[in-house]
């Protein structure tokens, strides 16, 4: 099979529709169409690394570890975003945003040290969309 295309990251986001096309957009803005792969699922991170999630954790391990065969890609995106589902249903309480922001980045931090164990030259970047549109990078 020719591939003359160089695959660049793995994208995984969540599910809610509200996101998909931010999503889309901002990964065309940053010059990636056609050049990664997508994982989508509730919670992006939040579904791959919470323990209420545990049954999904390793299909998004066999998943990337595919990409990683098949499109030798060298990097995993990882988008959550804001008023997620999946972050409320870790809770019982309703939340506020910043319980959700700490949630989210717990999730992250969860994913980063899995990724560092399994998939240690897998370069990691962590964003949050936020409702009105704006995506911001997380530094963990
Ligand atoms: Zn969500």
């Amino acid at each position: 099979m020719k591939n003359i295309i160089k695959y660049k990251a793995m994208v995984l986001s969540c599910m809610d529709p509200r996101f998909q096309k931010p999503v889309h957009d901002y990964l065309k803005k940053q010059k990636l169409s056609g050049k990664y792969s997508s994982f989508t699922i509730a919670g992006a991170a939040i579904g791959v690394a919470h323990p209420k999630f545990k049954k999904w954790h390793s299909v998004f391990l066999d998943n990337l570890s595919t990409s990683i065969k098949l499109h030798k890609i060298k990097k995993l995106i990882v988008i959550n975003h804001m008023d997620c589902a999946a972050a409320k249903m870790t809770k019982k309480k309703p939340l506020q945003n910043i319980d959700e922001i700490d949630i989210h980045k717990s999730c992250f931090r969860k994913l980063n040290k899995i990724m560092k164990k399994k998939f240690p030259y897998l370069k990691m970047e962590f964003n949050i969309f936020f409702l009105n549109k704006k995506i911001k990078k997380v530094k963990l």
